[in-house]
Formats: C-alpha cells, structure tokens, sequence
C-alpha cells in the first residue's frame, strides 16, 4: 500500500491502444501517394511480364534474379551486394538531409500501419467513434463491425503474403495455390506478421524494436530536417476566450496535434526519438491555425540551427553543402557509377579456362604436340548464345571439340572438354621455356541475333613432352 506522497508504479506498464485523429493536408496527401506507389511496386510489379517471363523475380530455386532484361546470377554476388550497398548508403545519406522522412512515409512499419488505420477508419469510424467503439459491450453491432474489419484485414494480409512468396517464385503459379508446403509456411508466416507488427503492435515496433530508430540519431545533426513546435511563437499556450486581452502565443492548446500522433506523443515537448516524422501533426496544427486565422507553420519541418537562429529558415538548403551530406552523396554516387559500368560490362557468357591436370601433354595420333582443357561455360543471360572459339598464341596452333555455333542455354554451367594441338616441331622447342601463353578467344551473341561480343581468356600450353 503507497504512503502519502509516495507513488505506486507498475513493474511492466500495458500501453493503450493509440486511435490516431485522421488527417488531411499537404503531408497527408504525401503519405497516401507513397502508400499507394510502394504498394503499386510491392503487389502489382511482381504480375509484369517481360520478354514471355515475369519481369522482376528473384527465383530461389532458379538461383537467377531477374529484373527486366538484367538477369543476375549467384556469381553476379558484386552486383548484388553494390545494390544493397547503394539502399544503406543512399538511407544514410537520406537520413542525413531530411531526419526521419523514411520512416514517416516509406518503412513498411509505416505503410502496412497506415493501411491497417484505414480499415480502423472504414469500418469503425475517426477517433471518436473508434474510442466509443472500445468501451462499448460486446453487442452484436460490434461483433459485426469487428468480424467486417478483420476480414478485410485478413484478405489484405493474405494477398500480402502471397505476394511475397510471388518475389520468389512465379506469381501466377502463387496465386494459382501452386505451392509447396514452404511456400505456404512462408506465406503464412509473412501474412500474419504484418498483421502482428501493423496492426497489433504498431508505434511499439518503431518505439521499441527497429534497430534504425535506434542508430539513426548517429547521422542526425543540427541542420538535419525535424519536424518541431515553435515554441517562441507558441507559448504561452491557452485557449483565447472573448474579451480576454491577456497575450498568448498561437497555440490555442487544442491538443489536435497529440491526438493526430500515431505514436502519442506531444511534439510541443521537443524533439522525441518516438517521433517518426509523419507530419500529421503539421497538417492538423496547419488546419487550427488557418482557422485561427494566423500563418501555418507552427508545428513545422525545420533545422535545430535554423531553430536557434543560426540563419534564416530560407537559407536551410544552402546547409546540403555540409561534409557529411557532401560525403554520403560522393560514396554513393561512386557506387552507382561503378555499378552501372560493372552492369553494362558485364558479360552474357563467361568461360573458365581449365587445364586437365589428369591428361599429360602428349603427341596425338596424328603426330602434333597436344594439350587438353576444360572449357567451363555459363550463359548469364536469359537467352540462348550461340558460341564460337578460336586459338591464337602460336604458329600453327589447333583447336578441336567446339563445335561451330556452339549453342548454350541459359543457366546452369556447362563443360567441355577440347583439344589444343602445335606442330611437333615446336614442342621440346630449344627456347628454355617449357610452357607459354596462348589465347582462347570466344565469340558470341544471342540467338536472337542482339549484341556480339568478344572475349580472351589466357592459358598455359605445355611444350615439353616426354
Ligand atoms: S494543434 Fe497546434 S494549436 Fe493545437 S495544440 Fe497542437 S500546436 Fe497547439
Ligand atoms: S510528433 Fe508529429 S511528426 Fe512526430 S510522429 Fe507524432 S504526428 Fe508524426
């Protein structure tokens, strides 16, 4: 039992269900457009097809990544890594200019959590209506409207994690339910924690679970973008009744931004790590002050320097030329650059040229000095290439077991064994060098006649013979 003046505190405090105020705006708008396009990328790109198959796949089981007309392979590791390279430092770089804008907007935590909002608002109504919902008994008007809402969300969460697995493995053999008891599991498994992470546990997941919340504030400085409360302009807060001639600042303390907040906070309190930079409370203080009829901007996106008068608010992009921002958009831009060159360098077809330790060098049945290899081919490309090889590096060098147009389908690497032959007058040759350097160089182009290309591989040809 707590004494006088003592107070009695929870060991693990329950938080409440937050039932955010629906905003229209500026940023509101914004939101909805970045729901839509992430989503339009997420649910609708995967059903693309290009060139007769799916257009963006990272099939598993093929072990190729498709993306339009780039196919990437296992052995294209550098070109995937430099995309996720390219996705940490464009975030920091991000991060660094515009503070939390990310998660205000494009996290998926944000989408799937503005989505579920939406089904709260369809089906249960604003804030209001939503709060009298909660303390209502269990009549058959809220059993209706509950099994309403969580079958749409169920629906919604279901097409989600089919989707996913569509990033996989062929979407319309997916969404056909022709799918392994994985898959299924996978499906399952994604669904249900979008529901989890966006419906159940929602601002608790950006409070308390993402690890970028936590490390971000390390990119963060004073000129960073945050959404802040004018306070010089605000305070003192209060209500202004008629005839009261007391000075107040512009906030009229009708506490809209709070309830606007998807993570209950009050913005009016300072800069809060809980803030993800949605801006609703922008739109909603813009709509107060409109009505009070006072400029917008009381709550709006600023710099802690612009803050403190350091400069004017107009002067906050001159401040993109600081060496953090300047740093981050080097490293990226180096990065993509050599990505795009790696990309368009790349080669459709590679060949290992390997020497067959197992088979000496030999004179052959027709008397030529003789040395075998295996050619391991891999056509990275989706198309069929159509291979020829020839051999330079000596007089009178000989390649045989190429066919002419050798054809190679795509994927999986292909060996081939093959003869190179020189005149048994140059083998055992008195030059002091028992091998040298010869050239394997390949032609090849798809067979749908696009792009040519030529490439060498070096070799080692053994000329002593025993
Ligand atoms: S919405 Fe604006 S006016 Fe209303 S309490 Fe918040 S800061 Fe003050
Ligand atoms: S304080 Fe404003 S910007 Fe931050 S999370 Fe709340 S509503 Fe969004």
């Amino acid at each position: 039992m707590a004494k006088a003046n003592e107070q009695e505190i929870e060991l693990y405090q329950g938080s409440k269900r937050i039932h955010p105020k629906w905003t229209t705006g500026f940023f509101s708008k914004w939101r909805i457009a970045m729901v839509l396009i992430t989503q339009f990328v997420f649910l609708i790109v995967p059903w693309f097809n290009y060139d007769g198959r799916q257009a963006v796949l990272l099939h598993v089981a093929d072990r190729h990544f498709y993306f339009f007309g780039l196919v990437l392979l296992p052995s294209d590791l550098i070109f995937m890594s430099g995309i996720l390279f390219m996705a940490a430092f464009g975030l920091f770089w991000w991060t660094t200019i515009a503070g939390r804008l990310w998660c205000g907007y494009a996290c998926p935590q944000t989408v799937y959590t503005e989505i579920m909002m939406w089904f709260d608002r369809i089906f249960e109504g604003d804030r209001a209506a939503r709060l009298k919902l909660e303390k209502a008994p269990w009549d058959a008007r809220k059993i209706r409207i509950k099994l309403m809402k969580y079958t749409a969300i169920f629906l919604m969460c279901a097409w989600i994690g089919l989707t996913f697995i569509g990033w996989f493995t062929p979407i319309r053999e997916v969404f056909k339910f022709n799918m392994t008891g994985t898959q299924w599991g996978v499906a399952i498994f994604y669904g249900f924690v979008t529901f989890l992470l966006a419906h159940i546990m929602r601002e608790q997941v950006c409070k308390y679970m993402c690890p970028y919340a936590r490390f971000q504030s390390a990119m963060f400085d004073k000129d960073t973008l945050i959404i802040s409360y004018d306070p010089e302009r605000g305070e003192p807060r209060g209500k202004k009744k008629k005839g009261d001639d007391t000075k107040k600042g512009d906030c009229v303390d009708c506490t809209l931004c709070v309830q606007a907040c998807p993570v209950g906070i009050d913005i009016r309190n300072g800069l809060q790590y809980e803030c993800i930079g949605c801006a609703a409370c922008i739109d909603v203080c813009d709509e107060v002050m409109v009505k009070q009829g006072k400029p917008k901007g009381l709550i709006r996106y600023t710099t802690e320097s612009a803050m403190e008068k350091a400069y004017p608010e107009s002067k906050i992009w001159t401040r993109l030329k600081r060496p953090r921002v300047v740093g981050y958009g080097l490293i990226l831009a180096i990065i993509l650059t050599a990505w795009i060159i790696g990309i368009f360098n790349r080669q459709n077809v590679r060949v290992d040229v390997i020497k067959d330790r197992g088979v000496i060098a030999r004179y052959n049945e027709v008397g030529r000095a003789e040395n075998t290899y295996t050619l391991r081919f891999l056509n990275a490309s989706d198309k069929v290439q159509v291979v020829n090889a020839e051999i330079t590096g000596i007089d009178g060098i000989q390649l045989t077991g190429v066919p002419a147009n050798y054809e190679l389908n795509p994927g999986d690497p292909v060996s081939l064994p093959v003869q190179v032959s020189i005149p048994a007058e140059l083998a055992n040759a008195d030059d002091g060098k028992s091998t040298q350097h010869i050239f394997f160089k390949f032609t090849y182009k798809a067979k749908d006649g696009s792009e040519e290309r030529t490439f060498e591989e070096k070799a080692a040809f053994v000329k002593e013979i025993r």
